[in-house]
C-alpha cells in the first residue's frame, strides 16, 4: 500500500501532524515502543506546554519565519485546542514567567492517542533511509519498507538518545541537498574552567541572578553543581552561548542577599559580584541537554515547512533551525510548526 502521508517521529510535532490530517491514509513511524516519550517526562511529568509571553524574541532562529509560524497557531490557539480535547493547562510562574503546565503529561499523550486513532502506527521501527522515485517516497526502517506520497519528518533534536533521539532527520535533509546549521546542545548546564572551581564548594546552592549575554538579559535561578552550574537562568543562557564570556550579577535586586556559604567561598577571591565574567569550559552535552539548537536551514523551507528542494517532503519541530528558551516555547514550536504544515 502507498500511504498519503507518512510521519516520521511520534513526538510532539509528529503527533500533532497526525491529529490534524484527517480523511487521508496516514502512518506514523517511531523507533520507540511508545508515543510521546519526551512529552511524558517533560516539565517534571507535568509538561510545560506553552507560554503566555510567546514571541520570536524567546527563540533562536529566523525571527520573521518564527513569527509567521507562531501567528498561525499561537499560545491561545493551543490552549483552546487542548481545552477542547480535555487537557487544561494552568499558569504556573514559580520557575519561569508565563509558563503553562498540564496536570499530568499523560493527559497530553492520552489526548494524542485518541486524536490519532485514524493513523496506522509503526512503533519499534527505526527509520534508516528515505528515497524518492517516480513521485513516491520509500521509507526504509529496521523492520520493513513503507511507501508514501508525502513525508513529514518530525524526528526532533539530538538530545536524550535514551528517549529515541537520532540524527536521521538531518541525514535525510542532507541527502535531499539541505543546508544544516551546526547542531549544538542547548538548555543545558555549563562545565567550568579553573577560574570557577570555587563553584564546586557551593554544590547544591541556588541563587537568584541576572545574566547579560550579548546584551540579552536573563533573570532567574542559578544552581551550583559539583561539575559546574545549571538552573533555569543558566539553561536559557546556554541557548545564546557559543564561546567566550558573559556577565553574572549575583546580587541583582535591592532585596537580594548573598548566603553565608557564598560569601565564604569568595572571601579570598577578587570577584565583582555585580559583574562577574564567566567563560564556561563547555556544556554537559546531549545526554543532559533539553534541546538541540541548529538544524535544517529554514530559508530552504516554504511557509508550510515543505522543502523547496524536494516537493512533498516536510520538516517540522525541533529538527529545523528554531530553538526556544526554557518555559514551554519548544512544545509550542513543535505544535505551531505542525499546524503551519497542514495549512
Ligand atoms: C528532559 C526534557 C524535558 C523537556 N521539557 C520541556 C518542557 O517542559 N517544555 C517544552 O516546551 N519543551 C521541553 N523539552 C523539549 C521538547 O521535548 C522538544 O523540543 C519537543 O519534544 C520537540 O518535538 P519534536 O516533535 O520535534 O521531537 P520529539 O518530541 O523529540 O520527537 C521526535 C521523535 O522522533 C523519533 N525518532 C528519532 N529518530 C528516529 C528514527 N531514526 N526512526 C524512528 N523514529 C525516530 C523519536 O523516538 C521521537 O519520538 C524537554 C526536553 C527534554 C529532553
Amino acid at each position: 500500500m502507498i500511504y498519503d502521508i507518512v510521519i516520521i517521529g511520534a513526538g510532539a510535532s509528529g503527533l500533532m501532524a497526525g491529529a490534524l490530517h484527517q480523511n487521508q491514509t496516514i502512518a506514523i513511524i517511531d523507533s520507540n515502543n511508545k508515543i510521546g516519550k519526551k512529552i511524558a517526562i517533560s516539565g517534571g511529568g507535568k509538561c510545560n506546554i506553552t507560554n503566555k509571553y510567546l514571541s520570536s524574541s524567546y527563540y533562536l532562529g529566523d525571527s520573521s519565519f518564527i513569527d509567521n509560524t507562531l501567528s498561525k497557531f499561537n499560545q491561545y490557539d493551543l490552549l483552546n485546542f487542548l481545552n477542547k480535547n480535555g487537557v487544561y493547562p494552568q499558569l504556573n510562574e514559580k520557575i519561569v514567567k508565563g509558563t503553562y503546565f498540564c496536570n499530568s503529561s499523560y493527559d497530553v499523550i492520552k489526548m494524542f492517542t485518541t486524536l490519532t486513532k485514524h493513523c496506522k502506527y509503526y512503533l519499534n521501527h527505526k527509520v534508516i533511509d528515505l528515497n524518492y522515485n517516480n513521485n513516491i517516497f520509500t521509507i526504509e526502517t529496521s523492520n520493513t519498507t513503507i511507501k508514501a506520497k508525502q513525508v513529514i519528518v518530525a524526528t526532533g533534536g539530538l538530545s536524550y538518545s535514551t528517549l529515541g533521539a537520532s540524527d536521521i532527520g538531518l541525514t535525510i535533509a542532507k541527502k535531499f541537498g539541505h543546508n544544516i546549521i551546526r547542531p549544538n546542545p542547548a538548555l543545558v548546564g555549563f562545565t567550568v574552567q579553573k577560574d570557577q572551581f570555587w563553584f564546586k564548594e557551593l554544590s547544591g546552592l541556588s541563587l537568584d541572578i541576572k545574566i547579560n549575554i550579548n546584551d540579552k538579559i536573563i533573570e532567574g535561578k542559578m544552581l551550583f553543581t559539583h561539575k559546574g552550574c545549571s538552573g533555569p537562568a543558566i539553561l536559557t543562557t546556554s541557548l545564546y552561548w557559543y564561546k567566550g564570556g558573559f556577565s553574572i550579577d549575583f546580587l541583582p535586586y535591592k532585596d537580594s542577599y548573598l548566603p553565608k556559604r557564598f560569601k565564604k567561598a569568595i572571601k579570598d577571591l577578587d570577584i565583582d559580584i555585580h559583574n562577574y565574567t564567566m567563560s564556561p569550559a563547555g556544556n554537559f552535552g546531549y545526554t543532559k541537554a533539553e534541546v538541540t539548537k541548529g538544524g535544517i536551514d529554514t530559508t530552504e523551507l516554504d511557509t508550510n515547512f515543505q522543502s523547496i528542494l524536494q516537493p512533498n517532503l516536510y520538516f517540522i519541530g525541533e529538527v529545523v533551525d528554531v530553538t526556544g528558551e526554557l518555559g514551554g516555547y519548544n512544545f509550542q514550536w513543535a505544535f505551531s510548526s505542525a499546524k503551519a504544515q497542514k495549512q
